[in-house]
């Protein structure tokens, strides 16, 4: 679930509000978006996926945390990270997941 929008990495593009398929979140007068229906969160993943600075941190889990983590203590836009979206990062989806093709060693299909 959205936990964490980090107003001192948060550009102010509006991806993650217009990516939300449930609307958790509302523009602030800053620009930063808010989270304003947390329980509407669907654990999707796709706001921090698309967030071009990793100014955001779903957590796995379906429900809110106890406490809201503090955010030098999460890994901010780890998913994005994870599945290779982001400059410099090879897409997840190059990354080869089945068994190795003949000629290429059975690592990832990029260089
Ligand atoms: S994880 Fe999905 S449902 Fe939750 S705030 Fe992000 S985009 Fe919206
Ligand atoms: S996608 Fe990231 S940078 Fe853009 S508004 Fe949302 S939190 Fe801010």
């Amino acid at each position: 679930m959205i936990e964490i929008v980090s107003r001192t990495r948060c550009v102010a593009c509006d991806k993650c509000v217009e990516v939300c398929p449930t609307d958790v979140f509302t523009r602030g007068e800053d620009g930063v978006p808010v989270i304003a229906r947390q329980s509407d969160c669907q654990t999707c993943f796709m706001c921090e996926a698309y967030c071009p600075v990793d100014a955001l941190f779903v957590a796995p889990q379906v429900h809110p945390l106890p406490e809201r983590p503090e955010e030098s203590r999460v890994p901010l836009g780890a998913y994005r990270e994870r599945i290779g979206w982001g400059r410099g990062r090879v897409p997840g989806a190059r990354l080869a997941i089945g068994p190795a093709l003949p000629g290429t060693g059975g690592g990832p299909l990029v260089s």
